[in-house]
């Protein structure tokens, strides 16, 4: 009997090609694997079916769950394939341990109990050490910080500050780092696929909403996101399971220099390396940031990028889409915004500007009032309603060189004056976070309108600030009125894919940019824009992905 495996895997970093070969090592069966693009395929013969059994039931053991996983699937055929690849050479990433060490490090039985130094050709962070157990040191570092220290522990890959939550962690940013994922579900809401991506081996940060009351002298807090993810080294790992005797099971980590009590550093991390985040909608997962354990660690830190054409291109060939119609959208928080459309026929045209420029909010105001008897109207009427918060914001000036979707969610929330902030990023944020608060299912529909311009698309942002004033005078509140901004920026990007497929003839779909940070939009967007389309995102790099590495521009 012959068995399939097939794994659609969109990862170059070999972990599961490794694993599979060292299982395979225990075994005596004839074995092929084949990759193709994005899928793995193993190959198994034998004529005692009970050895393949064991086989695939070992198999599942050793294998993790990826982040770059999406589909699994095993079946009997008839045939062996003729062809076969050979895996390419290349160094082992730095990432957290296998099932297979793990098991053997938390085995008091095992030589390597307690051995943070334990790795194999899969896993871990080559880093040199000692090969005994460091049980004691753990627990009385689990005990210190039972008694409230705060802790400056060297990881695998960067020095961080430790601690309960509570108190000493107020002043910084930090993140929290769970010992189990039942844990994170009692205190998120995370959906089924966020779970799966946080048990993952590359062990990820994933933005969350949590009902934790740890900064309650902060009031602006308690809309804030704050990224969970499980240890992803020993060091973490064994720590935290000592915690758990003590009955914690959730601790803050930050790079942020803090005063601290204890140092505990039995090891010398080789290099520092950032974390990666992800978000994550149903059908769709991306790399938000950080580098560790992805391939391009190196290049993916450059700074030498054009953001908004570089990216595109960087998951057009990531993705293999070079022969294919893409309608690309950027929607970067710092750059331009744009719609393009590619094609090996016409090159890269640009389809849609979401540019737009401001001086002051004054400014908005006059534009608006000058449109037409409406736009006059609907401003008299705010200012009749609002009067003094009218003064104060008019006098708001911009000095940006460039606007684009997130600086006009930024104007949208100082007019509606969600944010006392006068800096738009930190105004969007606001709106961002209340609509993140928002528990409903459909906001209000705020208008994202077209403009020409000589001969060029543009995104009229009028039409969208007036939209959304009008909801506030008929008193639509911030959290509702906040998600429908987002809800419908997306609606609108999804309508404006279908025109261009309608016209275009378009077969794929690229979205980059870091407003996919935002995990309402992400998952909007994954889920309604893969109805008409194929999507894709940058897969091995984070979402705004760079240039050099594929010399995108050289297409233009
Ligand atoms: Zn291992």
């Amino acid at each position: 009997m012959i068995l399939e495996f097939s794994f659609n895997y969109l990862s170059s970093s070999l972990i599961y090609e490794k694993i599979i070969l060292n299982t395979l090592g225990v075994f005596f069966l004839e074995s092929k694997i084949i990759k193709s693009a994005d899928n793995l395929f193993l190959y198994v013969k034998s004529d005692d079916s009970d050895e393949l059994e064991s086989f695939a039931n070992r198999l599942s053991l050793e294998l993790p769950h990826s982040i770059f996983l999406h589909n699994t699937d095993v079946k009997v055929v008839d045939e062996m394939p003729q062809e076969s690849s050979a895996l390419p050479l290349i160094s082992k990433l730095p990432m957290a341990f296998c099932p297979k060490c793990l098991r053997e490090v938390m085995d008091e039985l095992n030589e390597n109990y307690y051995n943070i130094f334990h790795e194999c050709e899969v896993c871990g962070y080559s880093v040199e050490g000692e090969k005994k157990s460091y049980k004691d040191d753990f627990v009385n570092l689990a005990k210190s910080i039972s008694d409230g220290l705060v802790a400056e522990v060297n990881t695998f890959y960067g020095k961080y500050f430790v601690g309960q939550l509570g108190k000493k962690c107020n002043e910084v940013d930090f993140d929290i780092i769970s010992y189990d994922l039942a844990t994170i579900a009692h205190y998120t809401n995370a959906t089924n696929s966020e779970m799966a991506a946080l048990g993952a081996i590359e062990k990820p940060f994933v933005k969350l909403k949590t009902n934790i009351k740890f900064k309650m002298d902060f009031e602006d807090v308690a809309d804030e996101l704050i990224r969970f993810k499980l240890s992803d080294d020993f060091v973490l790992h064994l720590l935290l399971h000592e915690l758990h005797k003590l009955g914690i099971n959730l601790i803050f980590i930050t790079k942020e220099k803090l005063p601290s009590d204890v140092k505990f550093d039995l090891e010398e991390y080789e290099k520092e390396l950032e974390p990666i985040e992800v978000v994550i909608g149903d059908n769709h997962i991306a790399i938000v940031r950080g580098e560790k354990g992805l391939p391009y660690q190196d290049l993916a830190n450059s700074n030498d990028l054009i953001p908004h054409i570089g990216a595109f291109f960087s998951v057009i060939k990531e993705h293999s889409l070079f022969d294919k119609t893409v309608a690309g959208v950027n929607i970067s928080k710092e750059y331009h915004n744009n719609i393009l459309v590619y094609s090996k026929k016409f090159g890269t045209i640009s389809y849609l500007s979401l540019w737009f420029k401001f001086d002051s909010i004054k400014d908005v105001f006059d534009s608006i009032i000058s449109s037409n008897e409406s736009g006059k109207k609907l401003v008299e009427n705010f200012k009749n309603k609002f009067p003094e918060h009218y003064e104060a914001i008019s006098v708001i000036t911009f000095n940006e060189e460039e606007f684009n979707v997130y600086k006009l969610w930024g104007i949208v929330s100082i007019v509606l004056g969600y944010s006392k902030e006068t800096n738009l990023f930190k105004a969007a944020k606001i709106l961002e976070d209340s609509a993140s608060s928002f528990l409903g299912t459909k906001g209000p529909r705020i208008d994202y309108k077209l403009k020409r311009v000589d001969s060029k698309v543009y995104l009229d942002p009028l039409m969208t600030i007036r939209t959304a004033m009008s909801f506030k005078l008929a008193q639509v509140d911030q959290l509702t009125l906040s998600y429908g901004v987002i809800e419908s920026f997306v609606e609108f990007v999804s309508s404006q894919l279908d025109d261009i497929k309608e016209e275009m003839k378009s077969d794929a779909v690229v979205v980059t940019g870091s407003l996919l940070q935002n995990r309402h939009l992400f998952s909007k967007l994954s889920k309604e824009v893969s109805v008409n389309h194929k999507l894709y995102f940058n897969k091995e790099l984070p979402i705004d992905g760079k240039n050099i590495l594929y010399g995108g521009n050289e297409l233009f």
